[in-house]
């Protein structure tokens, strides 16, 4: 494919309107000479967009079982109600009663997430869940710290946990305890109960964890926590099994954030910004960045406003009857792939799973020399992005697969029916290390690019 650089036909397009506003810069912060850009025709900056468009893979193209990052279809109507002039054309500065549609956007988002987290105040400005996260310990600092109590600086992290949250933690100043799984997946409650104590600060835990399993001793957890003078952080960037069937207010959470662009199906990855709100309960409402004794604002404004109404569009267009719909299932089909794949892959967790679960590879890679990597670089092969790989860390060659409610039987089927067809393959000795071969991009050279790397044409 041509780089933009190479389709330059030399037409000037004027494609901004004329910048109503100048400012005089110093002049030593100005360029001798103009910056060499590409000068395009409209019609060859349409193309270099759609060709663009042609070599990238997304929830749009097909099958993504991505677990943790939940890639649910997005909808459309979520898309045009963003859109509309009245909400795009608009300052956060303007008086706010020239903006009544856009705060109520703003209260309306924030009541139905408190409804379904159980919490009591929240805000929208952290823009992805690691924001939200940070913004969330923030929090808990404060609360130790306005009680005096300032050797709380330990967070206890299962791990399983995403990597965000132990990052997270430690940008919020805090040391990190981690707690084991049990051989179940879950935590293990008697060494998080060896672990409590006048230093623990809190408790970061997400729940389904990330093997896809709800930790059935959550109330336990919680109370133990509370009972030794630490809060309760939910870690709630996936709620996809949950919704309108447990709340994390409910489960003993003092704290959590959401992911708009994952549960609220606001685009990610490539397709658009995040937003990670934060919610509360009433006696930390007081630190949030809107807050009487505010930690201070995370982000301008009021976070990303258009994905807050995405995101609201889906929640009022679903209704509460709709989101239970979703959560249900998501978690059907997540049981369905994992038990008609069960018998030939190695399931971690016994039972039933959430909205997604793991398996481990690494009796096929003894077996057979295939990997989770080549597994997944050979599904690329049959159109299938692959699953989250070698996450969580606690299980050997992982794939992590979370079909999403979206997708139907006929696809989930035709998904079982390529992993049965792989699997077949590496057991006669296919050992796919060349795969892919299909996509736009073959298999890459994977060391020669990290030792040897060519960073400019
Ligand atoms: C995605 C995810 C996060 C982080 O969210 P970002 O928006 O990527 O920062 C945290 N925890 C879990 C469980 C996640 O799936």
């Amino acid at each position: 494919m041509k780089l933009i650089f190479e389709r330059d036909n030399g037409v000037k397009s004027n494609y901004l309107d004329k910048c109503e506003v100048s400012y005089k810069l110093d002049d030593k912060l100005c360029r001798g000479s103009d910056v060499k850009l590409p000068e395009v025709s409209e019609g060859e900056l349409c193309r270099h967009y759609t060709e663009l468009a042609g070599n990238a893979y997304g929830v749009n193209n097909g099958f993504y079982p991505l677990g943790s990052c939940t890639m649910k279809y997005n909808p459309k109507i979520n898309e045009k109600i963003a859109s509309l002039s009245g909400f795009t054309d608009i300052h956060p500065l303007q008086p706010k009663q020239t903006v009544c549609g856009a705060t109520e956007v703003i209260e309306l988002l924030s009541k139905n997430l408190c409804e379904l987290t159980g919490m009591d105040k929240v805000s929208l400005q952290p823009a992805a869940g690691a924001h939200g996260e940070y913004l969330g310990l923030l929090l808990i600092k404060a609360y130790h710290r306005d009680n005096n109590d300032t050797k709380r600086n330990k967070i206890i992290i299962p791990d399983s946990a995403h990597g965000t949250n132990p990052a997270s933690a430690a940008m919020a100043g805090f040391e990190i305890v981690n707690v084991p799984s049990t051989k179940d997946g879950l935590a293990d409650v008697e060494k998080l109960k060896q672990y409590l104590g006048d230093d623990t600060a809190g408790l970061m835990l997400t729940n389904p964890n990330t093997l896809g399993l709800f930790d059935k001793n959550i109330l336990e957890i919680t109370d133990i926590v509370h009972k030794a003078g630490g809060l309760n952080y939910y870690d709630g960037a996936n709620l996809n099994a949950i919704m309108g069937i447990a709340r994390p207010g409910d489960m003993g959470f003092d704290v959590v954030h959401v992911n708009l662009h994952k549960t609220f199906s606001t685009p990610h990855g490539g397709g658009g910004p995040g937003s990670g709100p934060v919610g509360c309960k009433s006696f930390l409402a007081k630190y949030l960045p809107e807050g009487e004794q505010s930690i201070g604002r995370v982000k301008a404004f009021y976070g990303n406003f258009l994905v807050a109404i995405k995101a609201l569009t889906y929640i009022l267009s679903l209704g509460s009857d709709g989101l239970l719909d979703a959560s249900q299932t998501a978690v059907l089909n997540a049981n369905y792939l994992k038990s008609c794949l069960g018998d030939s892959f190695d399931i971690i967790g016994n039972g039933y799973c959430m909205h997604e679960f793991v398996m481990s590879l690494q009796q096929l890679k003894d077996k057979t020399g295939v990997s989770a990597l080549s597994f997944a670089k050979a599904l690329l092969d049959e159109g299938i992005h692959p699953p989250t790989m070698y996450f969580p860390l606690i299980v050997h060659e992982a794939l992590m697969i979370e079909p999403t409610e979206t997708e139907s039987k006929q696809t989930l089927d035709w998904v079982i029916d390529v992993f049965m067809a792989l699997h077949k393959r590496a057991m006669s000795g296919d050992d796919m290390k060349n795969a892919p071969q299909k996509t736009y991009i073959s298999k890459v050279d994977e060391v020669s690019a990290a030792r040897k790397p060519i960073l400019k044409a």
